[in-house]
């Protein structure tokens, strides 16, 4: 385990994002009263943690400051006063509190202990992505066993959570991604229609299952996506957006809402999160934390960065065509850890 205290921090935003951060040593402050000390196990590196460094994210924090938005760790000293925590316990670390580092000084008050024996890096892309399938396939259409789901991008990691969550339910999902290259790895994660995104989706779709009637699209391609998405649903339907990987506004004809009735909305977690009940926050991360701990529900990785490499690391989050998450484990591999 490191035994220098590091994190890797940015001082200003720029366009290309392993650019701006860079590793750097810290001392840690005393512990007190109250708190925890933990070890950053593992945490991934999201395309929203990218946008944050490239400043084109929606909500900025200010600098400087450390990159990382979740993760979890382990206990290792708690302070005067700290009960049901103790040292060993692994828990989530609090949403934003910057997760590339190998140590946090935490308030125990509201750290959520996860289950022991469980893949840390599993655990730790629990709070943004899983939700966020989940939250998308439950809020928006009141979809039944036997429904029909179409989404693009269907090999990121919402996309595969999506896969999985959607067959626990017995919804049926039609996944496009936009090369071939990516289809063998969305069928591994579980999903038994998978087509390539192009102008003519709406046929292709119609040849790989018949003319089902498709309920609700998801989108996080924009640009022409959009509207390949809405072409592919029954009079009605709803499209959700909850991204822009292809940098574009979504294009799509007032056809599609004046002709079709198509719905279009947006989802951010950010806004559920605060609007959401705290019961039904708990229901939602119950479920998720359960499911992983199981093995349901997981996620592909591509590879796993230590700080010192956290630049590099950046830069293969930030690059297409990649077959799984890239996360940081700050104090070194820690699968066998627990
Ligand atoms: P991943 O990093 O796992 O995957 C990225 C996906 O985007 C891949 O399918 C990739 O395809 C695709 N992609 C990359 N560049 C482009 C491009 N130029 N045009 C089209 N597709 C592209 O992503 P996540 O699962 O972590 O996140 C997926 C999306 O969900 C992101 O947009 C993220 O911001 C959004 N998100 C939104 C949330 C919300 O609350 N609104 C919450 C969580 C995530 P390929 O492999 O072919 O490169």
């Amino acid at each position: 385990m490191t035994t220098q205290p590091k994190k890797a921090q940015y001082e200003q935003r720029g366009p290309v994002p392993q650019d701006v951060i860079h590793a750097v040593d810290f001392e840690l402050p005393p512990l007190q009263a109250g708190q925890v000390r933990v070890a950053v196990l593992a945490a991934p590196i999201n395309p929203s943690d990218v946008l944050t460094l490239t400043g084109e994210y929606g909500l900025l924090p200010p600098l400087p400051a450390v990159g990382g938005n979740e993760g979890v760790g382990r206990i290792l000293e708690v302070g005067d006063g700290v009960t049901g925590l103790p040292a060993g316990t692994v828990v989530l670390l609090p949403v934003g509190c910057g997760t590339w580092t190998t140590h946090l000084t935490l308030p125990a008050k509201g750290l959520v202990p996860l289950p022991s024996g469980v893949d840390p890096v599993q655990l730790s892309m629990l709070t943004v992505n899983p939700p966020t399938a989940l939250l998308m396939l439950t809020e928006f259409v009141d979809l039944q066993p036997g429904d029909w789901v179409i989404q693009n991008a269907a090999n990121s990691a919402v996309g595969g959570y999506l896969v999985q969550l959607a067959k626990l339910r017995g919804i049926n999902t039609i996944n496009v991604v936009r090369r071939a290259s990516a289809i063998e790895a969305v069928k591994a994660s579980g999903a038994e229609h998978v087509v390539v995104d192009a102008e003519d989706l709406p046929k292709r779709v119609r040849e790989l299952v018949g003319d089902v009637p498709v309920k609700l699209a998801i989108d996080c391609v924009g640009g022409v996506s959009t509207e390949n998405l809405a072409r592919c649903l029954v009079e009605g339907g709803t499209l959700v957006n909850y991204g822009a990987m292809s940098g574009e506004r979504c294009m799509i004809s007032p056809r599609y809402f004046v002709f079709r009735d198509i719905v279009l909305r947006g989802f951010w977690l950010s806004q559920w999160f605060k609007k959401a009940a705290p019961d039904k926050r708990m229901a939602v991360f119950g479920e998720i934390a359960g499911l992983i701990a199981e093995g349901k529900l997981q996620a592909r990785i591509q590879a796993s960065y230590g700080l010192d490499d956290i630049r590099e690391a950046v830069a293969a989050a930030a690059s297409g065509a990649r077959d799984g998450k890239i996360v940081i484990e700050p104090n070194g591999p820690s699968r066998a850890a627990i």
